[in-house]
């Protein structure tokens, strides 16, 4: 565990968030700056910095993380609606916090070219 990782702290419980799934690698919580109607936020519980550091043998990882991010779309009521899932990397990318995550973003139209 990184004690640094603002992520590895909301894991841990040591920092407060809304949590809307867990299991036992993976959690989901409400982002605390929200940029649509539903805006959650899927992680490892375990310490990953970026997808860029991803390995093969995280393959059963991301695909957890993949298929509860689709569950919460269902529970969020954005199946038929439709939804996104956009994982962040580097600075370029727009990546602000260095612990892995795909943000589920739906409720509005997205747009595309994304910003
Ligand atoms: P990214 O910019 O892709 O690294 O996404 C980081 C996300 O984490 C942003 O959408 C932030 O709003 C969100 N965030 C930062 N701190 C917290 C927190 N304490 N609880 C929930 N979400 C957070
Ligand atoms: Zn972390």
């Amino acid at each position: 565990m990184m004690d640094e990782c603002i992520f590895c702290r909301i894991v841990s419980g040591k920092i407060p968030s809304q949590r809307v799934y867990e299991d036992g690698e993976v959690l989901a919580i409400r982002d605390i700056n929200p940029q649509a109607p539903v805006h959650l936020l899927v992680l490892p519980k375990a310490h990953v910095a970026s997808v860029s550091d991803v390995s093969k043998s995280d393959t059963q990882l991301i695909g957890a993380i993949i298929l509860a991010a689709t569950h919460l779309a269902k529970t969020e009521g954005l199946e038929e609606r439709g939804f996104r899932l956009v994982i962040n990397a580097g600075p370029e990318g727009g990546q602000t916090v260095p612990h892995l995550h795909v943000h589920l973003l739906g409720g509005r139209q997205m747009r595309w070219p994304p910003g």
